[in-house]
């Protein structure tokens, strides 16, 4: 058979065709007023989505370049923080922090376990000279939503801030910055603002940007200070991705049109109809608090996890992702995150059902699709 391309993966996520064109009009200047216009609405967008009052900095790198921008702009070296490393993507933040010289004090959970509230309360009870706390809103390793409500309220109560990286989960599942106590809140491009790889978002509430002024790490491309300076005059301090620039734009119109609430929901569908697909075949997830971002699967005893991901991406062009790490052959991930739709789910769990059926897997087909589907119509508008 000749093959179609599916994109199912947690990042980069589809793109709308009406946001693909854009990229392919003509370059622009970035010091003019055209673009300053753009760029400030872009802007104005990212607030809305953000659920701030705060500036929204655009940074040309990828989404770890805002987390770097964070750590480098809040700590001085020898600064105690506590970060939360529940996957792949929370312990970035200790390596991070560790590469500022940050004494780190590092909550190592197993992948998928949950973090209390009151864990963290405890934790900054126990150490008190704790700068920041830097966790994350959705684990993309490990599929976990994290209770940044809670956190917000116990970090609140102290000295610290907080910062959340919220680069899979901002967009897709609730988290209002300004009303959940978020200190600095962190996103990326290519997840659920449906555009490609290359820009990072970063905002910083006024506790958090008092740690800025205060900060003493050598840092250049990321100094928040310059970023702040520039947006006062409708810009940006170097170069920015002016072609990614515009394609948010127009993303970020096609969010504010649908808006915010109905994302979430929608998400939330899709979230529920693909674990009641992979549980309906007998299939586990790795996450005690599973997010509807993405679903982590175990992969059944007796099957080859390696294979199951080569099939899928290989054989079906169901590029959905592997396990990182330590889960890798362990776990697979399915995305239904940024521009997919109910029968993307549906795409998914069929070439899923026919991997596991080459593989050798004893379920009966047609399961997983019927579960989902029943949610999906019950769900449909
Ligand atoms: C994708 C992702 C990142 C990494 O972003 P890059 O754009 O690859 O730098 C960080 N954190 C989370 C939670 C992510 O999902």
């Amino acid at each position: 058979m000749i093959k179609k391309y599916y994109l199912l993966s947690p990042g980069p996520t589809p793109i709308p065709e009406k946001v693909l064109s854009v990229a392919a009009e003509p370059i622009i200047h970035h010091r003019t007023s055209e673009f300053s216009d753009i760029f400030m609405d872009v802007v104005e967008g990212l607030k809305y989505v953000f659920q701030t009052k705060e500036d929204v900095f655009v940074l040309t790198s990828s989404g770890t370049g805002a987390m770097e921008m964070a750590v480098a702009n809040l700590i001085n070296p020898g600064d105690k923080v506590i970060t939360i490393n529940g996957g792949k993507f929370g312990e970035r933040w200790g390596q991070i922090c560790r590469a500022y010289g940050a004494e780190v004090r590092e909550i190592v959970l197993e992948w998928g376990d949950d973090f209390t509230k009151d864990q963290l309360a405890e934790e900054l009870k126990a150490h008190p000279e704790t700068k920041v706390v830097f966790t994350t809103l959705s684990e993309t390793s490990s599929g976990t939503v994290y209770d940044i409500q809670g956190y917000g309220e116990v970090v609140a109560q102290t000295e610290a801030v907080l910062v959340v990286d919220g680069i899979s989960g901002l967009g897709a599942t609730p988290c209002p910055m300004d009303e959940w106590q978020v200190d600095v809140m962190v996103s990326g491009s290519q997840k659920s603002f449906m555009i490609p790889p290359g820009l990072a978002y970063i905002a910083f509430s006024p506790k958090a940007w008092r740690l800025v002024e205060a900060s003493t790490c050598p840092k250049y491309y990321f100094d928040a200070k310059k970023y702040k300076k520039s947006l006062a005059k409708r810009t940006t301090p170097y170069t920015p991705g002016v072609s990614l620039i515009i394609q948010q734009k127009k993303a970020l119109d096609i969010i504010r049109e649908q808006g915010l609430e109905k994302i979430f929901e929608h998400h939330r569908i899709l979230g529920e109809a693909t674990r009641a697909g992979v549980k309906a075949i007998g299939l586990e997830l790795l996450s005690k608090r599973p997010g509807n971002i993405l679903t982590a699967v175990k992969v059944p005893a007796g099957i080859d996890g390696l294979q199951l991901v080569k099939i899928m991406q290989g054989k079906y062009m169901a590029y959905i992702a592997g396990g990182q790490d330590p889960y890798k052959g362990k776990i697979f991930r399915i995305a239904h995150l940024g521009y997919m739709g109910g029968f993307d789910i549906i795409t998914a769990l069929t070439a899923l059902e026919m991997t596991l059926s080459e593989l050798g897997y004893k379920f009966e087909k047609g399961q997983a699709i019927k579960a989902a589907e029943e949610i999906l119509m019950e769900n449909w508008e």
